[in-house]
């Protein structure tokens, strides 16, 4: 596992676009780059117009929903069946109130997700009851439509279904995926940030896991799995979802953080025990951003990269890295 710490000065944000490979060419990583500074840039200047860190979360998350490069929003992994279900999750830290939605059609599920968390008492809202309750308020959501590239990458991922090619975390799911098509086809984001009142915040929005089963939920509308704030600390997780809610990972490195009084060794602790479960052994990959009270920022990845970010007051400029430092 790697992990950096970076001290910032409130306000704050850091975001993340997915933990994973990021191999890419100089183009594609100058493109990544972009996208992470632009999400930086909104919420930022939300925190700097004296904006609480709910509403920079939920704007950098739905500014890296909208830009079609990561797993999330327009940029959505397909599932097996050949359509996309989303799933976002955001928390605020000072009343730790959060609100959720699973497997939705909506372009910006991060929205959706705060209004669950505003409007209702309930924590997570999923499917049809989601976006009913989406239409009865008229937020005015755009549907999710897998773009080329997607139905490219879907069509190339379930003709390999019989093949080595298929990703580790779906192999179980062979036989009931070819059933499932008889009858009918880089990363999450998130984001945690501080605002100058020291409030603290998080946001995560995923498409899930390429070819999931319909109906699979992942890590990231799970409070406390792949995201959590509260007055301590915010958490913003990504990388495979059963693994990560298997041990609550954000909740996790909150916790232990509280009674060790070291967040690196809460994040070292947590990770071990994430790589040590038997059911994912050699593949229970997961990313995390965590930012505390006192404005420290960690972030940390047991995969070869992960899309990062942050910026902070008299910082001039965004911070992003794709790979290890
Ligand atoms: N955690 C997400 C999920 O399992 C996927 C990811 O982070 O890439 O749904």
């Amino acid at each position: 596992m790697y992990i950096e710490r970076f001290v910032l000065r409130k306000p704050g944000i850091a975001v993340h676009g997915g933990a994973g490979e990021w191999s890419l060419d100089s183009e594609g990583e100058k493109r990544v780059s972009k996208r992470l500074r632009e999400a930086l840039e909104a919420g930022f200047s939300i925190l700097v117009g004296g904006g609480s860190a709910i509403d920079a979360v939920t704007e950098a998350v739905s500014v890296l929903e909208d830009s079609g490069i990561f797993n999330a929003g327009s940029g959505s992994a397909l599932n097996s069946a050949g359509y996309g279900e989303l799933d976002a999750g955001v928390m605020y830290g000072p009343t730790m109130f959060s609100g959720a939605v699973a497997a939705v059609r909506v372009k910006n599920p991060v929205r959706l997700a705060r209004a669950v968390m505003e409007r209702t008492s309930h924590v997570i809202l999923c499917c049809d009851g989601a976006e009913t309750f989406a239409k009865v308020l008229g937020l005015g959501l755009e549907a999710f439509k897998p773009g080329e590239e997607q139905v490219r990458r879907y069509r190339d991922l379930i003709s390999r279904i019989d093949g080595e090619g298929i990703p580790p975390y779906v192999r179980a799911n062979r036989e009931i995926m070819k059933r499932i098509l008889e009858t009918g086809i880089h990363g999450t984001v998130g984001a945690v940030a501080i605002d100058s009142e020291g409030r603290l915040a998080a946001a995560t929005s995923t498409g899930g896991i390429w070819l999931k089963l319909p109906g699979r939920v992942g890590d990231t509308p799970i409070p406390g799995a792949g995201f959590y704030a509260d007055r301590e600390i915010a958490c913003s997780a990504t990388g495979v979802g059963e693994a990560i809610m298997t041990l609550s990972l954000c909740r996790s490195i909150a916790l232990v953080s509280r009674f060790m009084g070291s967040v690196s060794s809460a994040i070292t602790y947590s990770f071990e025990e994430l790589e040590n479960l038997p059911r994912f052994k050699g593949y229970a990959h997961a990313g995390v951003i965590v930012l505390t009270k006192n404005s420290d920022l960690y972030m940390a990845f047991n995969t070869k990269g992960m899309a990062r970010g942050y910026i902070s007051t008299d910082q001039g400029s965004p911070f992003t890295a794709l790979n290890k430092l």
